[in-house]
């Protein structure tokens, strides 16, 4: 196998999903499962199909074609407010998009007119990441403009925490927001059916004992993908955390110096000698770089620490362990390096189930090996 290479535990991302899916269902929330992080890697996506949630979120329409090019047919939103250029684009492989914005829900309702569609929206409120979402005393009109705007229908509220921000949601904002959901209903007619409380950041109020209120979705993507709650960086209890790891080739192993000595000016030789307490170090350097990946989110095996990195190398402390020129390192990544290394050109994705097939995830129509690149 070539190297840089990002290889897949699709039995753990389904494994992951279906407890997710699992202890959420017992507090009456569905999972989406978000595949952004991963480009839309369709058997990705179908892992967390496999592993049961309600459907899928993207945040790219070059992503979404990606997987519905694959086969992945189920419900796919769009969690960015989309592009006012990409408002047919939308509509056609979109059943739901995410919105803040009067004229893009304008443009999509002509749209899917012109189309024979109708279209789902989701309308996102700001309340308190400050990255998109509309005003909460903003949200009566807008709702009722959706409404009123032939060609779109409006299916729910959502929020987004900790995606700016690093500050987890409270039960107050989870309150707020079901209230909100109540308002909207008062002021313009139909149900709000969807009330989505953002992504893994909400996982561990969602997970907790309090009412979940009216909260019902979560849009789950790094939880699902890497077993780990973004706010506090702790693993979530009974998930993978595995499921990715980033293979480089080792092309230079030498014993060095921790830093360079100074040089003496010239004036100076002769009169002053030089003496070096530099100490030394056994040094690595990995074929993968800043263009492959997000060098800071990588953690190596134990005793090989990180030094640095540029554009196409990645230079670490070997300590004690053995390593030869020619051999690969495996590395995992937190969720900005995976992001960026499932996007890399230069890395290939491989995906498989390397698990034993548990009674749990047994009859899902594994496939033994699938490579994409
Ligand atoms: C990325 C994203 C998510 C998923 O976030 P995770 O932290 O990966 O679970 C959910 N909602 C929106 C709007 C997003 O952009």
């Amino acid at each position: 196998m070539t190297a840089p290479r990002v290889e897949i535990d699709l039995g753990k991302i389904t494994q992951n999903a279906r407890s997710l899916v699992r202890r959420l269902g017992k507090r009456g929330i569905t999972v989406t499962g978000v595949t952004k992080a991963v480009c839309g890697h369709p058997d990705v996506a179908q892992a967390m199909l496999d592993g049961g949630v309600a459907g899928l979120a993207e945040s790219r329409v070059s992503n979404i074609r990606r997987m519905q090019a694959a086969g992945i047919q189920c419900p796919i939103s769009m969690i960015r407010a989309p592009l006012v250029e990409q408002a047919r684009d939308v509509i056609q492989c979109c059943n739901a998009s995410y919105n803040t914005e009067k004229a893009t829900i304008l443009k999509l309702g002509s749209a899917a007119r012109e189309l024979g569609a109708v279209h789902n929206v989701i309308l996102t409120v700001e309340l308190g990441d400050l990255r998109d979402g509309t005003m909460p005393e903003d949200l009566n009109d807008l709702a009722a403009m959706v409404v009123a705007t032939p060609g779109v229908a409006l299916k729910g509220i959502a929020a987004n925490f900790a995606c700016m921000g690093n500050v987890a949601p409270t039960a107050d904002d989870m309150a707020l927001l079901s209230r909100l959901a109540d308002q909207v209903e008062g002021a313009c007619g139909p149900y709000v059916t969807l009330v989505s409380a953002g992504g893994s950041a909400s996982l561990d109020w969602a997970l907790g004992t309090g009412t979940t209120c009216r909260i019902n979705n979560l849009r789950l993507g790094e939880a699902i993908l890497l077993g780990i709650d973004p706010i506090s960086g702790e693993l979530v209890e009974g998930l993978h955390t595995d499921a990715f790891a980033l293979f480089a080739e080792v092309i230079e192993t030498k014993l060095k110096p921790n830093s360079m000595p100074t040089r003496p000016s010239p004036l100076e030789y002769g009169t002053l000698e030089v003496v070096s307490n530099i100490s030394q170090q056994n040094r690595a350097v990995l074929a993968v770089g800043r263009q492959d990946t997000d060098a800071n989110g990588l953690t190596f095996s134990s005793g090989i620490g990180f030094i640095g990195a540029t554009s196409d190398h990645t230079v670490v402390d070997t300590g004690q362990a053995n390593v030869s020129v020619g051999s690969e390192m495996k590395m995992s990544m937190d969720y900005s390096a995976l992001m960026q290394a499932m996007s890399a050109p230069d890395i290939e994705k491989v995906a498989r189930h390397t698990q034993p097939v548990s009674e749990e995830i047994k009859g899902n129509g594994h496939r033994p090996l699938l490579k994409l690149v």
